[in-house]
């Protein structure tokens, strides 16, 4: 694949510019021109159709008040609502989630289902707030954002520093303004309301689904295999455990305040107590700590980026000795590594949009029970969510050993070719 180095987005679409929105720019053009995308077509399919920003003044517990920015952007409108993830995180900025909602198109278009990508974030570290100002904080982002969203215009979902309970009060907040209640306005709330059995879990349940596959397409005997997982929230810690009970060893973890190292493999169960009183990883009995810089590069079968993007860049991708690498979070690989991994066939990637598109296929399974306020059980959820799993595996596999193209290419391919013929056939306006 020929390699075309990030150029600072120039022009009216400058707005965007971030380290993140190159990278993913990048990632799009290199696609493009594998698919031979008519230059007159490519801005339309690679700039975001719209997006807000907002400035979300709240009352802090010591009677200041301070202003946060929020941010919201809908990458496409061409196949449906769109679908994303809300982040709470202190560098949040509308360029990095304006990549995060592009990735978000082709993740959805390459899984079949019925949205435009979107994504949204608050600037703000939500481990620094109080409850009540992390709720007010929730509920004022949300009455910002009233106009711009919609069961059938834009549907939020968990995702970094977010969760059930933020998901709860944005329901909440759009419900009591629009006099009914309406929990298909966001997907990853509690079971209690409206949430779907088997959504918290899905992500990292995909992640532990599609390495067993992979693991079936190179001839590893996944029994014996061990793993490595970068962030242990809500997609690595469940990811890990998946993996676990695959025969997995899951010989490190690590999160934003440290890591540890266990060569006989983690007791995730005692793990996941220490994470819960102790908000970390860092510290747990039975192990030595390990750096976040050292746990990707650690000999092992499986590794599991599950934090931010860009953790696996040119410094580090000569060095990582794992034979899959299982990309859970959005984004950890930029395209200046990629260049390093295609040289390296002993590596087997499943990409980003592949790997962690369970969490937007049971969010869609949630939009559609709300939607017609009829639930499904756990079972149904997990067969419906691997086989379309299965499907998207076996088609972006079968891509890449036909053409001979990197995974990432092939995966891409699927989603932004689904997209570009979608726009075709509609015209120009959406
Ligand atoms: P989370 O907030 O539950 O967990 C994030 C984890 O990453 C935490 O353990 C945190 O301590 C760690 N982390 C943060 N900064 C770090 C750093 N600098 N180095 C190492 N670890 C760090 O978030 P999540 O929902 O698990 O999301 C993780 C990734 O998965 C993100 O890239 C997100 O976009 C992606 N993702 C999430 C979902 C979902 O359903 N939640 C779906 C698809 C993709």
């Amino acid at each position: 694949m020929e390699f075309v180095s990030a150029p600072a987005i120039f022009g009216p679409m400058d707005i965007y510019d971030h380290p993140t929105f190159r990278m993913a720019c990048q990632q799009f053009d290199l696609v493009a021109n594998h698919l031979e995308i008519p230059e007159s077509e490519r801005g339309r399919l690679k700039y975001p159709k719209r997006s807000l920003t907002v400035a979300l003044p709240i009352h802090r517990d010591d009677g200041s008040t301070e202003v946060f920015a929020g941010y919201r952007v809908q990458h496409h409108l061409t196949l449906g609502p769109t679908k994303g993830g809300l982040r709470f995180h202190p560098d949040v900025r509308l360029g990095e989630v304006a990549a995060l909602a592009m990735w978000m198109s082709w993740k959805c278009a390459l899984t079949g289902l019925p949205y435009g990508g979107a994504k949204g974030g608050v600037a703000c570290d939500p481990g620094k707030l109080s409850r009540g100002e992390l709720e007010r904080l929730t509920r004022r982002y949300t009455q910002e954002m009233m106009p711009f969203i919609g069961p059938q215009v834009d549907v939020m979902a968990p995702d970094l520093g977010t969760n059930e309970q933020v998901m709860a009060w944005m329901m909440d907040t759009y419900s009591v303004h629009m006099g009914a209640t309406v929990s298909s306005i966001v997907t990853g709330k509690p079971v209690g309301l409206g949430g779907s059995l088997g959504r918290r879990e899905a992500t990292g349940r995909g992640v532990g689904y599609l390495v067993n596959r992979a693991t079936d397409t190179i001839g590893l005997d996944i029994s014996k295999a061990t793993a490595a997982v970068q962030g242990f929230g809500n997609v690595g810690s469940i990811a890990a455990l998946s993996l676990a009970r695959y025969g997995v060893r899951v010989i490190a973890a690590t999160d934003a305040f440290g890591g540890v190292y266990n060569s006989n493999g983690l007791n995730l169960w005692e793990l996941e107590k220490h994470l819960a009183k102790n908000k970390t990883v860092a510290g747990f009995s039975e192990s030595e700590p390990i750096t976040n810089e050292h746990l990707l590069v650690l000999p092992c079968d499986i590794l599991v980026p599950a934090a931010l993007e860009r953790q696996i860049t040119e410094a580090n991708a000569g060095k990582i000795q794992c034979r899959i690498l299982a990309e859970a979070a959005n984004g950890p690989t930029t395209p200046e590594a990629d260049v390093i991994l295609n040289q390296r066939p002993e590596i087997f990637i499943i990409p980003d949009v592949l790997c962690n598109a369970g969490g937007v296929i049971v969010s869609y399974f949630e939009w559609v029970q709300d939607l017609q306020s009829f639930f499904w059980g756990e079972t149904e959820v997990v067969d419906k969510l691997f086989r379309i799993l299965e499907t998207s595996f076996t088609q972006v596999v079968s891509m890449s050993r036909k053409q001979k193209i990197p995974m990432r290419l092939a995966a891409l391919s699927v989603g932004i070719k689904r997209v570009q013929e979608a726009k075709r056939i509609r015209g120009l306006f959406p």
